[in-house]
């Protein structure tokens, strides 16, 4: 039997459907997993995009692209296959891509995670026959702690920085992960303000439903507050307003020794909206795959530890794009 997905030029390819899933160069027909800049290509005659994250979308793509959207779950037919949307707890309106073909099933999840996030809807388990993985952190030193324990941390790093009289500037993904931190922030603690770049997205999270604190631009007095920034401002002119701030990242690189020092940041935070390892393998497992292709990261660890453990397991090769900052991300 013919499979039914392919790796060709520009990506992961459906010949029974004629559509790709995150091609990296414009074709006629994109299924899109979510709006980061490195699943998402410019230039595509239509996408197919789950209906929550279509604002995130055309934000990105503008006001004429051509975006049609699916609920979760909700089927079409594409070709002689049957496609349909789900959760994939990564960002808002991320989603695993399902394809059926006459009883056999793949599954494709993007970007995902399994732990909490009060901004998305969680991950949902599909069975499939083969399953399309990132690895984005597929190595077994990652494991990320809880999400509470990392706020706490960022809690009592602002409130030192207040009785020390300097501004808290928290780098982080702006779309995504800063609104993730927001939606978890206690506001009583001071004030939040937020980089044009973070409080776009922000806006577009609040307009769909999702409950943020609000954001302010950074003002004249910024010495108790913290500031969410997109991390290309620092050591940008926009970050001379703030003076002597105490600087970190959240990030789950910040899980790397040595990351924080090397960017000369004060503190790191390990905070993703990446599964970790034992995240990786839960997924796989609950997908009950007999085969597991492994796209994106840390590939070939995951590879053999699959292989290892009795599972058919190949190495994708992807091309690897890092995802963009937005181009106006830190202008002054
Ligand atoms: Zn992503
Ligand atoms: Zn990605």
């Amino acid at each position: 039997m013919a499979a039914i997905l392919e790796l060709r030029d520009f990506g992961l390819y459906c010949p029974a459907g004629d559509f790709y899933i995150d091609p990296w160069d414009p074709v006629e027909r994109a299924v899109v997993t979510h709006a980061h800049s490195d699943h998402v290509f410019p230039g595509c005659r239509s996408y197919l995009a789950a209906a929550p994250g279509e604002a995130l979308l055309r934000a990105r793509l503008g006001a004429d692209a051509a975006i049609e959207t699916l609920a979760y779950g909700e089927r079409i037919s594409l070709g002689s296959v049957t496609v349909s949307l789900h959760p994939a707890g990564h960002i808002a309106g991320s989603a695993q891509v399902r394809v059926e073909s006459r009883g056999e099933v793949w599954v494709v999840s993007g970007d995902y995670k399994l732990a909490p996030d009060p901004t998305c809807v969680p991950f949902e388990p599909i069975r499939c026959h083969t399953f399309v993985t990132e690895s984005t952190f597929g190595l077994p030193i990652f494991r990320w702690p809880e999400m509470n324990e990392v706020m706490s941390e960022i809690h009592a790093w602002w409130r030192a920085n207040q009785e020390s009289g300097r501004p808290s500037v928290l780098f982080g993904w702006p779309m995504g992960k800063l609104q993730r931190v927001l939606s978890a922030l206690h506001t009583a603690v001071g004030p939040v303000y937020a980089h044009g770049a973070v409080e776009r997205i922000s806006r577009i999270y609040r307009e769909s439903g999702i409950a943020l604190p609000a954001t302010k631009p950074p003002s004249a007095d910024t010495k108790s507050a913290l500031i969410l920034a997109p991390p290309n401002c620092q050591g940008s002119p926009w970050m001379k307003r703030f003076g002597a701030a105490s600087t970190a990242l959240v990030s789950g690189w910040m899980r790397i020794r040595g990351t924080r020092r090397r960017r000369s940041l004060d503190r790191g935070f390990v905070l993703s909206d990446h599964a970790d390892w034992p995240a990786l393998l839960t997924a796989i497992d609950e997908s009950h795959a007999a085969t597991v292709w492994v796209a994106h990261g840390f590939r070939a660890p995951l590879v053999r530890w699959l292989q290892e453990h009795g599972r058919e397991a190949v190495e994708l090769p992807m091309r690897q794009t890092a995802p963009q900052p937005e181009p106006e991300d830190c202008e002054p």
